[in-house]
């Protein structure tokens, strides 16, 4: 694919070459991302970061991201503070903005909504989350992540066996991975899920039209039993329809440190997308597991830097420029990041 001036909207725009490529150029981002050396690239440019949905992550981090590039990020966050609010249509919000701007971020509660903005613009437009659509960029970041916990590169997964668990339905970033992953040789995927937020048949039939081995179960002892990753999903309350309660399938798969023990080989590598739903005390991913070695989800936040510095400097076409205007950092940073992380930031 040509990343430069191109949209990113679905994962269905990546062949293996592509994310080989977006990965080689996330490596030489490493030493910005963690804040060793400086580079000036995007000097100038400016993102319009636009969130209609709730986010920490991706929000800050694709402004992050693009300010240690050297460029500028202006955002709009939720309806309400914008002119959406009296009734103006995406593609007027998409025009104006994209006079503004070099590039977009969007994140829509509807799906397909990230589409209509970049069909009214030729200014590069990133699928930050559509409804339970794709989440694009979360998906590379997991992959990267995968890569990375496993020394492993894309195309090189071939026989892995990996757990997605808890809401894989309304899921968006399991959507979006899965897609990703089905790209490797024979992969075996244990969906592990109530029926009723089981992955879409649609995806199912994909994943095994191209050759994976797709089991859903319900049981979350034996799907997550004999697997190299385990990736837990949030339940996405927020796109139920009204008057349901989830409750009780929130608890169906949440996994601590005592079950882990219990049923997972050892090495097995705990994903989440995260945020993980803390309200009643514990999570997808007890707390109990906090001190596990194999509790990627913060490494996995912090690739989300590198990635999404390597996603812009290709799609503005300015990846062969990065070391151009490096310099070393002069501020203090610290060797880890959280108080209980056993590896190196982004080691
Ligand atoms: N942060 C992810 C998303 O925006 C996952 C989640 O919200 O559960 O899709």
């Amino acid at each position: 694919m040509a990343f430069a001036g191109s949209h990113i909207l679905s994962v269905d725009q990546f062949e293996l070459e592509d994310i080989e490529r977006l990965f080689d150029v996330a490596d030489l981002m490493l030493p910005y991302a963690r804040r060793e050396r400086t580079t000036r690239v995007l000097e100038g440019a400016v993102l319009g970061n636009l969130f209609f949905e709730p986010s920490t992550r991706s929000r800050l981090s694709f402004g992050a991201a693009f300010n240690r590039l050297g460029g500028y990020v202006r955002e709009t966050t939720g309806f309400a503070f914008s002119s959406m609010a009296k009734g103006e249509s995406i593609y007027d919000t998409s025009r104006v903005v994209a006079g503004y701007m070099d590039i977009l971020v969007v994140r829509h509660p509807d799906e397909g909504a990230v589409q209509e903005f970049a069909a009214a613009t030729h200014v590069p437009v990133i699928n930050g989350g559509d409804g339970p659509g794709e989440h694009p960029t979360q998906a590379l970041l997991d992959l990267y992540t995968l890569c990375r916990e496993l020394g492993l590169r894309p195309g090189g997964l071939g026989g892995m066996h990996i757990a997605v668990v808890g809401d894989l339905k309304y899921g968006r970033t399991v959507h979006s991975l899965t897609k990703l992953l089905a790209l490797e040789e024979r992969l075996t995927f244990n969906c592990v899920a109530p029926a009723e937020l089981q992955l879409p048949d649609s995806l199912v039939r994909h994943l095994r039209a191209r050759g994976h081995e797709v089991i859903l179960t319900e049981d979350l002892a034996e799907g997550i039993s004999d697997v190299d990753v385990v990736y837990a999903t949030r339940v996405q309350e927020e796109r139920f329809p009204e008057g349901i309660d989830v409750s009780a399938r929130k608890e169906q798969f949440r996994i601590d440190a005592e079950l882990y023990d219990k049923v997972c080989r050892p090495g097995t590598v705990l994903m989440h997308p995260l945020p993980r739903d803390s309200r009643g005390g514990t999570s997808e991913l007890a707390d109990s597991l906090n001190t596990r070695g194999e509790l990627a989800i913060f490494r996995q936040t912090d690739n989300g830097i590198p990635v999404r510095m390597a996603l812009f400097a290709l799609v503005l076409d300015v990846a062969d420029q990065v070391t151009a205007t490096d310099r070393a950092a002069t501020w203090f940073t610290p060797r880890r990041f959280g108080v209980l992380d056993t590896r190196d930031i982004l080691s």
